[in-house]
């Protein structure tokens, strides 16, 4: 096992995988920028490097100085949470290059399910269910509006390496595919620096199910049951529940089997995420693979019994995984409210100074979070400051749950996204488990 991890990231997520290093006996290493001295995953590291301005490019991204504070303080793997380098090729083959361990899957899974057409051709190719659509970027135009002539409109435009919910345009017809189709590519270039785009046919209402996956060197790749995150906002998650109020173990199964098939082909390693649509006749369809342990992955936790990130850590070191053989069956309800800095109006991020705090807790309820009173939210960082979890034996039990402990989440001195989830409790679609992407439509948002 590891002596020393250092850990490539900040907030709740540092902290989440400090956790899981004490509990297995492993020193930490803590990076953070000028801007996050005051952050508590500084405080709660074995030790801390500064590395690098406020802006994430001159701290968190800057792979030199992530590297060079590893071999500073004799880490012997670094593990990057979600976001900054998390799903960075190159950054993990420099990891590896150094004689580091990345806490993560191989820069070769990572590098195919970056490049989502790529993924889209390989998943199929094993086959797993894929939308219809170009399984090549597509060339130019005509190429786009034969295509979308052949499939039926509305069709989705995205940037093959996109991500985060951006890099998507959809077209209802020809005279928008046209429109969209420079306009994509223009976007792409500029956001991800790759114009390669491809389309795929556009599910009107599906749900967003996806699948947790962890695989080991022994070769034993295994599913943990799904997550239903349809609760989104701008295509971004803000509410997840597991399991999805939509699958019957059947179903649960078969798309368990189909997820694991997708990992297999991509030589996954590690703790992973398989996304599909659920379209309303009961289709799945594999959208993308997430290659990271994800912000919503306590869901499963919740149900599953499950430490993920004390996973990561013995698989990439090179034991076995430890969870018990045999099918893994839910246990209960477990919902996740990310809670985000933001003006409840316009959804803009509204850092600052968090003067109360005063967290939920009793049955079943659980806090990821980085925040303290008397802490200042930078502006240079994401805007979610808390998950708040809550787990049922049943979901109407982890509803009632989550409401009791949003009610008594105080947090004063900042904005945020808690009453908004008080709404969505409330919404009778919403208990009745009538799901689906545009949900939050209702809410004009
Ligand atoms: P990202 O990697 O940017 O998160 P995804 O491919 O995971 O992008 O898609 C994010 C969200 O966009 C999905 O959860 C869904 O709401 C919507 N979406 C993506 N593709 C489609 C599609 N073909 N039909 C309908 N909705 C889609």
């Amino acid at each position: 096992m590891f002596s020393k991890v250092l850990i490539a990231n900040r907030g709740e997520i540092a902290l989440r995988i400090i956790a899981a290093c004490r509990e297995l006996g492993i020193a930490t290493v803590a990076v953070h920028s000028v801007a996050d001295r005051d952050c508590l995953h500084v405080r709660q590291a074995d030790e801390a490097v500064c590395i690098g301005g406020p802006y994430p490019q001159n701290s968190y991204l800057n792979i030199t100085a992530v590297i060079a504070a590893a071999e500073i303080t004799g880490a012997d793997a670094i593990h990057p949470g979600y976001g900054f380098l998390a799903e960075n090729a190159h950054f993990a083959e420099i990891v590896h290059e150094c004689g580091l361990t990345f806490i993560g899957p191989p820069p070769s899974a990572i590098r195919l399910m970056g490049n989502k057409s790529e993924a889209r051709k390989k998943v199929s190719a094993a086959g797993v269910p894929v939308l219809p659509g170009s399984l090549e970027p597509l060339q130019n135009r005509g190429e786009a509006l034969e295509l979308a002539a052949e499939i039926g409109y509305p069709v989705i435009l995205k940037a093959s390496a996109g991500g985060g919910g951006r890099g998507m345009r959809l077209a209802h017809d020809e005279r928008e595919l046209k429109r969209a189709f420079d306009t994509a590519r223009n976007e792409a270039e500029k956001a991800f620096g790759d114009p390669a785009i491809y389309l795929e046919k556009y599910l009107e209402q599906p749900r967003h199910i996806e699948f947790q996956i962890l695989a080991d060197t022994h070769g034993r790749v295994i599913h943990l049951g799904e997550r239903e995150c349809s609760i989104q906002r701008r295509h971004q998650k803000l509410l997840e529940e597991s399991p999805s109020p939509a699958l019957t173990p059947e179903m649960r199964a078969e798309m368990g089997r189909a997820a694991v098939a997708a990992a297999r082909s991509a030589g996954y390693l590690s703790a992973g995420t398989v996304e599909f649509l659920l379209a309303p006749d009961g289709t799945y369809s594999f959208m993308e693979m997430n290659t990271r342990i994800q912000v919503e992955h306590p869901v499963t936790e919740m149900v599953t019994g499950v430490d993920l990130v004390k996973e990561q850590l013995l698989i990439a070191a090179g034991q076995r995984m430890t969870v018990p053989k045999g099918r893994i069956v839910p246990n209960g309800h477990a919902i996740e409210f990310r809670i985000n800095a933001e003006d409840p109006e316009t959804f803009a991020p509204s850092p600052g100074r968090v003067s109360f705090l005063a967290l939920p807790g009793g049955p079943g309820v659980r806090v990821d979070t980085h925040l303290y009173a008397g802490y200042s939210i930078p502006p240079y960082y994401d805007s979610l400051v808390a998950k708040l979890i809550v787990h049922g034996r049943d979901r109407e039990e982890a509803i009632a749950r989550g409401r009791r402990a949003l009610t008594s989440l105080e947090i004063e001195g900042i904005r945020t996204s808690l009453a908004l989830h008080l709404r969505i409790l409330d919404d009778r679609d919403f208990r009745e488990g009538r799901l689906h992407t545009g949900f939050m439509e209702r809410y004009q948002v």
